[in-house]
């Protein structure tokens, strides 16, 4: 059926090569052409046909929604087109828009509206599960209330009448010849356009392929040698089934993840059809953001402030292209939650109240914070972070504090290592050392620098091995575990700071952002 589908629309696409090179600009039932004008989008133009823009995509050979020129002439199916079955709900991925989401599945945007309760589309979030049958509606509440007030019915444990058991094989395998595998069908192949600055081995990593698939599909003899504007086919790929519409020239947005936590680290990353400068506003904060050589690949690390209210918040992005200075706004919507922090109360060592001096430690973070704020290049690493010492974890971040009897306004800032006084601490992950010092919270502290906003810091230590400059690498002893400054016992304290916010250390153990 599929394969029936795309070889009509390759007869129809060879039809009308035939008719736009003659002087007729008939077009033959079934398809129409459409010149894209100033201000277009596959999505606007697929609206205003009513179709659905990845069947466009597909008889256009168009993998990026968002790389269109303006002039470019689109086949444009007039006749029945398939539908995707709807299933009962869609979770809005980034860069979808209500609308779009509606024609991807052919239903009304207002059908949609309507029976999610949503009177601006322009308020949907990433992660929003979005019903699109009307009968998936919850059940009522009292319905639900009745279910759970009625007596659980005990299922009595089933006991199988007969065993199954397996019968050995007694006749030998015999090895049959493989069938040969059938030629993959031409028309599923999608075409990428060769973009300035891409290499072959990235586009084989976005499409999910080999250099080596590219390289046969294409039967290219070097690998470097490729140029902008080449077409080349991707191989069996099928587009990405999302209903993404952005405006030009922003391709794809990911979130990481989709739904922000406060403490947390998010990851917004941008991709761009052209050499691009994104600035972007999020949470009141100027976003610092890393772009690739060839600025189409945008990454922005920020750490969600402890504390920041549950709700959705808009990240507001803007482009500006490096080659014709045209600008374009985009605003994406996510979602925060609260995290998942416990309470505990503190009680300091005797004679060190004086450090609960909000001066003092006002001052303190103040230092810190400017410390921690410049976004530096190059950035020193990529994967996972390592662990600062080989010891148990005794003190989790972000859990809500009183200090001696006081209101649970402060908040653990990173997390806690038990170790005995002298056990060695290890840099996390390689990067410049910018604050090697005694401080009066804090202690002998050392903070790393490694790059892209990202810092590491070590408190409490009872020895520090480096200075203000050094470039330490992973695993590199950096000093020990002490009690200086204002601590119950001897322990590190590590902290992790992204786009001046400081987060919870062990999301980066956990997860490679980079
Ligand atoms: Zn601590």
């Amino acid at each position: 059926m599929k394969y029936v589908r795309y070889a009509r629309y390759v007869l129809l696409a060879l039809v009308i090569a035939m008719y736009v090179r003659g002087v007729a600009q008939e077009t033959p039932e079934g398809v129409t052409i459409h010149v894209i004008q100033r201000g277009e989008t596959l999505y606007s133009i697929a609206i205003s046909y009513g179709v659905r823009v990845n069947d466009l995509a597909r008889l256009n050979g168009i993998v990026n929604v968002g790389n269109i020129q303006i002039g470019q002439r689109l086949l444009v199916p007039t006749g029945e087109v398939d539908r995707p079955s709807v299933p009962d709900t869609h979770v809005v991925q980034p860069g979808e828009t209500l609308r779009s989401i509606a024609n991807f599945y052919g239903l009304s945007m207002e059908d949609v509206a309507v029976m999610n309760e949503i009177a601006n589309p322009n308020t949907i979030y990433v992660g929003q599960k979005i019903r699109l049958l009307a009968d998936s509606t919850p059940q009522a509440t009292a319905e639900v209330v009745e279910t759970a007030n009625a007596p659980a019915e005990t299922v009595p444990p089933a006991t199988p009448d007969t065993q199954i058991v397996p019968t050995p094989t007694t006749e030998p395998v015999i090895p049959t010849e493989t069938p040969p595998t059938a030629a993959p069908e031409e028309s599923s192949n999608l075409v990428h356009v060769v973009q300035r600055g891409e290499t072959l081995f990235r586009i084989a990593q976005q499409y999910g392929q080999t250099v080596n698939d590219l390289t046969r599909a294409n039967s290219i003899g070097d690998p470097t040698l490729i140029y902008a504007g080449q077409r080349l086919i991707i191989p069996g790929y099928e587009a990405p089934e999302v209903a993404v519409d952005l405006p030009t020239p922003f391709t794809s947005i990911d979130v990481t993840p989709q739904t922000l936590v406060e403490g947390k680290t998010v990851r917004f990353r941008v991709s761009t059809a052209v050499p691009t400068l994104i600035s972007g506003v999020f949470l009141g904060r100027e976003l610092s953001i890393g772009s690739d050589e060839t600025h189409t690949l945008h990454t922005i690390l920020q750490g969600i402030p402890l504390f920041t209210e549950p709700g959705v918040y808009p990240l507001e992005l803007v482009a500006v292209g490096m080659d014709n200075g045209e600008t374009a706004g985009y605003s994406l919507n996510v979602q925060i939650v609260a995290g998942p922090y416990g309470r505990e109360y503190i009680r300091l060592l005797a004679g060190r109240d004086g450090l609960l001096d909000p001066a003092v430690e006002q001052a303190e973070l103040t230092l810190l914070e400017n410390v921690t704020r410049p976004f530096t290049e190059p950035r020193y690493f990529e994967g996972q972070m390592g662990l600062p010492a080989a010891a148990t974890i005794i003190s989790p971040f972000g859990t809500r504090r009183s200090y001696n009897g006081g209101p649970f306004d402060r908040f653990h800032s990173g997390t806690d290592f038990a170790g005995a006084p002298g056990t060695p601490i290890i840099a996390t992950a390689p990067g410049r050392v910018v604050l090697a010092d005694t401080l009066n919270v804090r202690g002998l502290a050392t903070v790393i620098d490694h790059g892209w906003g990202i810092y590491t810091g070590y408190w409490h230590q009872s020895q520090q091995n480096v200075q203000v400059g050094d470039v330490v690498t992973t695993g590199q002893v950096i000093g020990t575990i002490g009690s200086t400054g204002r601590v119950t016992g001897a322990h590190l304290h590590w902290e992790l700071w992204v786009g001046g916010v400081p987060v919870d250390p062990m999301q980066w153990v956990q997860f490679a952002f980079l």
